[in-house]
């Protein structure tokens, strides 16, 4: 583990000169507005679902807003969003839930988030991470690849790859390194094409060792 640790370590030091600003992409001005913004984020960019919450949370705010809303006329707001009609009927039943059972706020622990609807294990750590700044550490296909081609781990799987994100980098800000991994495979490691000759960690990658050193 010391090997690999030493490399996340000093991933973690390049990838902060290059991406100054590790944080969300998503705007939000509260953690059920994010909740909001993560669960339209499936499967659809930040930048579309940015424009979408620009012009929704001017109407709705809160979950007791959306509790009161029907499936039709969330729809209409968000059909710009892929899987609308799944995305609407989500927000509004884990509106309802927040309301019912959680007092009118978003809840703070994984067990309760995840009994939110719309809302998995990945979504879950998001808020956890992003709204609470609590140590977690969501995967996303970003970071599955990421971490992978950079030999941080060996997986195909979401649930392993956190597990083992989370050991490498014990003891350090989860939130950065997840923003960090996040922004670098969103813009520099991308999925076709990925930026290597200009990659301040090709000579520590193992997809580079192994198909361009
Ligand atoms: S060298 Fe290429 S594959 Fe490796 S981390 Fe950099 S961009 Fe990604």
């Amino acid at each position: 583990m010391k090997i690999v640790e030493n490399l996340g370590i000093e991933i973690e030091n390049r990838l902060k000169k290059i991406i100054t600003n590790p944080v969300s992409e998503l705007e939000f001005n509260n953690e059920f507005e994010l909740l909001v913004a993560v669960i339209l984020s499936a499967q659809c960019t930040d930048k579309r679902v940015n424009m979408v919450t620009k012009e929704l949370f001017k109407i709705y705010k809160t979950p007791y807003d959306f509790a009161n809303l029907s499936i039709e006329e969330l729809e209409e707001k968000i059909k710009s969003c892929n899987y609308y009609h799944n995305k609407a009927k989500n927000i509004i039943s884990a509106s309802k839930k927040i309301v019912e059972k959680f007092n009118g706020q978003v809840p703070r622990t994984h067990e309760e988030l995840i009994t939110l609807d719309g809302v998995g294990n990945k979504t879950a750590n998001v808020v956890q991470v992003v709204a609470f700044k609590q140590q977690a550490f969501p995967v996303d296909t970003h970071i599955l690849r990421v971490s992978n081609r950079l030999g941080l781990v060996e997986t195909s799987s979401p649930d392993v790859c956190e597990k083992e994100l989370k050991e490498i980098f014990k003891g350090r800000d989860y939130g950065v390194l997840h923003h960090l991994l996040l922004l670098f495979g969103r813009y520099f490691c991308v999925a076709k094409k990925p930026k290597c000759e200009n990659c301040v960690l090709k000579d520590l990658c193992k997809y580079f060792k192994k198909f361009k050193g």
